[in-house]
C-alpha cells in the first residue's frame, strides 16, 4: 500500500456536521436559546470547582501510587524499547553509542528509569529529548542533567520550562514550577533536529502549535518508530492545553504531517496509552476530523461550550474513549479564541 494514497483516502476535511445527530435547524436553535440561561448558570459553577494542584498531586487522585509503580518494558524493535510507568511514556534507544531517551517522567521514577535501562544493557543516557514541557515528560529532566545527560527540546518548550506555568487540565488546575537549571535543555531547534545516533537517522520535528506550542515528533527511521508525545493519545481522547497555545486544528494538523513522514509500517508511541500502529494513527486524525467539524458547525451557529457538550458531538466514541469534557471544552476553547 502506497502510504500518498493512504493519506488521499482520508479525503478533504470538512463535510460532516451536526445534523447527523438528528438535530434539525429549527430545533436546534430553541434547544440553543433554552439553554443558554442553564449554560450560563453551569460555567460559574465549573469554574468554582477547580482546584489548583501540584503535577504529582494531579496524578495521585488519578490512583496513581508512586511508592508502588513499577516500570514495563516493551521491546518494539530490538534495540528500541518503550517504558510505562507513571507520567509519559518513554522510549530508549540502546547501541553500541549509548542511551538516548524520549522523555523522563518523575523524579521518583528516574532511579526506576535507570534499573530498566541496566536491565536492557544499557548504561548513564547520553541524550533526553523532550516531546514536550509537560511536568509528565519533564520532571525527571534535573536529575538526568545533573548526571550528565544533555536535554534537548523544541525552542518553545524550553522557553515554557523557564518560568511559572498553569496548565488547564478543566477539572483542575497543574502548577508547574520553573525547571531547576540542570532540567533545562542545552540544545534547542526551531522546526528540526536530526541525530545520527546508534546506527540510524532519528529525525526530531515540530509543526506548529498543536497539544502545546512546542510539541516534537521524534522519528526513528531505522527501527522505523516514532515518538508522538501527547499530540497523540491512543488511550483514551487527547488532552490540548488550549490555555497555552495549543488547538485542536493543530493537533489534526500536526498529525496528518507526521503521517506523511511515515509510512503504513511505522510503529507509533503514544504520549500515553498503549503502542499503536499507522493505522490507529489515521483512525486518530479521522475522529478528531469529525469532531472538530461538528463543534464548528454548532460554534458557527452561536453555541456555548454547554450547548456543544450537550450536542454530544464525539458520541460514538465515548465508549471506547471515555469522557468527552476535558476534549471538547478544550477544543471549544482553541476554536473561539
Ligand atoms: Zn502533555
Amino acid at each position: 500500500m502506497n502510504r500518498k494514497r493512504t493519506l488521499a483516502a482520508l479525503g478533504p476535511s470538512g463535510g460532516d456536521n451536526i445534523d447527523t445527530n438528528g438535530m434539525g435547524e429549527v430545533v436546534m436553535k430553541a434547544f440553543l436559546r433554552a439553554t443558554s440561561i442553564c449554560a450560563y448558570l453551569l460555567v460559574g459553577v465549573s469554574a468554582q470547582a477547580q482546584e489548583t494542584l501540584t503535577g504529582i498531586e494531579f496524578f495521585e487522585r488519578r490512583g496513581i501510587n508512586f511508592d508502588t509503580v513499577q516500570i514495563r518494558i516493551e521491546t518494539v524493535s530490538p534495540g528500541l524499547y518503550v517504558l510505562f510507568g507513571a507520567g509519559g511514556n518513554v522510549a530508549v534507544s540502546i547501541g553500541d553509542q549509548g542511551v538516548l531517551v524520549v522523555d523522563d517522567q518523575f523524579p521518583t521514577m528516574v532511579p526506576r528509569i535507570r534499573a530498566a535501562i541496566r536491565e536492557l544493557g544499557g548504561d548513564d543516557v547520553d541524550f533526553v529529548i523532550n516531546t514536550h514541557w509537560h511536568f509528565d515528560h519533564t520532571d525527571g529532566n534535573p536529575l538526568f542533567g545533573r548526571d550528565g545527560s544533555w536535554i534537548v527540546s523544541q525552542v518553545n518548550s524550553r522557553r515554557m520550562m523557564t518560568d511559572n506555568q498553569l496548565i488547564n487540565l478543566v477539572n483542575a488546575l497543574v502548577e508547574q514550577p520553573p525547571s531547576s537549571p540542570d532540567g533545562l535543555p542545552v540544545i534547542t531547534y526551531e522546526n528540526r533536529m536530526r541525530f545520527y545516533f546508534n546506527g540510524e537517522k532519528i529525525d526530531l520535528m515540530h509543526f506548529g502549535p498543536a497539544h502545546t506550542t512546542g510539541d516534537a515528533a521524534v522519528v526513528f527511521r531505522g527501527h522505523n518508530v516514532v515518538h508522538m508525545g501527547d499530540v497523540f493519545n491512543s488511550g483514551g481522547y487527547p488532552f490540548i492545553d488550549a490555555d497555552n497555545g495549543g488547538g485542536l486544528d493543530g493537533v489534526i494538523l500536526f498529525c496528518e504531517a507526521v503521517l506523511n513522514e511515515i509510512d503504513e509500517d511505522t510503529i507509533v508511541i503514544p504520549g500515553h496509552g498503549p503502542v499503536a500502529k499507522y493505522e490507529d494513527l489515521i483512525e486518530y486524525v479521522l475522529m478528531l476530523r469529525t469532531i472538530r467539524d461538528r463543534i464548528a458547525e454548532l460554534v458557527a451557529r452561536g453555541a456555548s461550550l454547554d450547548e456543544v457538550i450537550a450536542a454530544k458531538p464525539t458520541a460514538e466514541w465515548d465508549d471506547v474513549k471515555g469522557d468527552p469534557i476535558r476534549l471538547l471544552d478544550r477544543a471549544f476553547a482553541s476554536m473561539t479564541r
